[in-house]
């Protein structure tokens, strides 16, 4: 197409299977249902919803109340069509053709493809060999590549490994370039950096409702940071890009947390006790933090669990195949780890 950026050429574009059936463990999404509560506030709100008028084009209602869940000002947050639009702005604004950005590898694909998108070139700090953050080859890589922008991503997709908030601080202190802490995860973690906001202007911690929160099809993110870096994201955010649906959705989540935690505590608890069950089964599973397993194995795990309807991400990296397997409700955990017994003189 003799219209398009040349730079288009090679790039696929984002490919993600839609799967409503079965069981979906390829994807990061809290597969538990959602409370109830929420349904029965979302049906009565649909009676009322000003569906002829636009939306809050600044979110405002939903920005107070994540504001005020972490104790910064409102005009610290920006509310985003899920963290990846976050991560695009971000990109947006600071890039110029040719910028380099810093990310652990593997990680997020977005990171390479909106970097690219962007004009920048994506560098990776490759994980240690058990894909734990290797610290003092990330700060190295900062030191050596002067990037423009850094991610951290904690606790890091697909891996699960992660950074303390101690190990960030000294990444963060070793750059006046733009940091992104992308904590999509990080509810499973338990621990968020969104403290070091307050000591840092060029930190950025962006969040999602996507994952913990079950909000993976309302598409809701937001980023916590100083009002200035907030201000530069204003500028670039369209306007009304949050609908009311959204917003209203992510108001009752953040103002019901507790209703979560079960699920939450459920599939950090599952956690451990699938990694034992896969490792029992001849499988290398890496430690995690996350609500899912990074697992390699020259098996055709998904095609031996597709078979039966559970769906996980076959993934690869360095030429070797690794998959990435959510951690689902209990149930779906064991008829996960029975599919693979039965297939166990292949795995063994
Ligand atoms: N960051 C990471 C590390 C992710 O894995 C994802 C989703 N796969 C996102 C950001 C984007 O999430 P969302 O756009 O749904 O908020």
């Amino acid at each position: 197409m003799p219209f398009m950026k040349q730079n288009l050429a090679g790039l696929e574009a984002y490919k993600a299977p839609y799967i409503t059936t079965g069981i979906k463990l390829d994807a990061n999404e809290n597969t538990h249902p959602i409370p109830q509560a929420l349904r029965d506030h979302m049906r009565e709100w649909v009676d009322s919803m000003l569906i002829s008028l636009y939306p809050d084009t600044n979110s405002i209602a939903l920005c107070e109340a994540l504001a005020r869940n972490y104790e910064v000002p409102s005009d610290w947050v920006v509310c985003g069509v899920g963290s990846d639009q976050l991560i695009d702005y971000l990109l947006r604004a600071v890039l110029k053709e040719g910028d380099k950005v810093l990310a652990p590898g593997p990680s997020f694909s977005m990171y390479r493809q909106s970097t690219f998108i962007n004009g920048g070139q994506l560098i990776e700090v490759p994980l240690a060999s058990d894909f734990s953050y290797d610290v003092p080859a990330f700060l190295e890589g900062i030191r050596k590549e002067q990037p423009q922008l850094i991610f951290i991503c904690n606790p890091n997709n697909p891996t699960g490994c992660a950074l303390t908030n101690e190990e960030m601080e000294r990444i963060v202190t070793s750059t006046s370039a733009l940091v992104i802490i992308d904590e999509a995860y990080g509810e499973f973690l338990g621990e968020t950096a969104i403290p070091l906001v307050k000591k840092y202007s060029n930190l950025i911690v962006l969040k999602t409702f996507s994952k913990a929160y079950s909000l993976a099809g309302a598409r809701v993110g937001y980023g916590v940071a100083q009002a200035p870096l907030i201000t530069m994201i204003n500028k670039i955010r369209p306007p009304f890009n949050l609908n009311i649906f959204a917003q209203e959705v992510a108001l009752w989540v953040i103002t019901h947390q507790e209703a979560f935690a079960p699920s939450i505590a459920a599939i950090v608890s599952e956690r451990e006790r699938l990694i034992k069950a896969l490792k029992e089964l001849g499988l290398t599973v890496y430690n995690s933090k996350a609500n899912f397993l990074w697992v390699e194995t020259p098996l055709a795990l998904d095609e031996i669990l597709t078979k039966e309807e559970i769906f996980i991400k076959k993934m690869g990296y360095n030429g070797k195949p690794y998959f990435r397997i959510s951690i689902g409700t209990p149930k779906e955990n064991t008829l996960l780890i029975n599919v693979l017994k039965k297939e166990a003189r292949v795995c063994a």
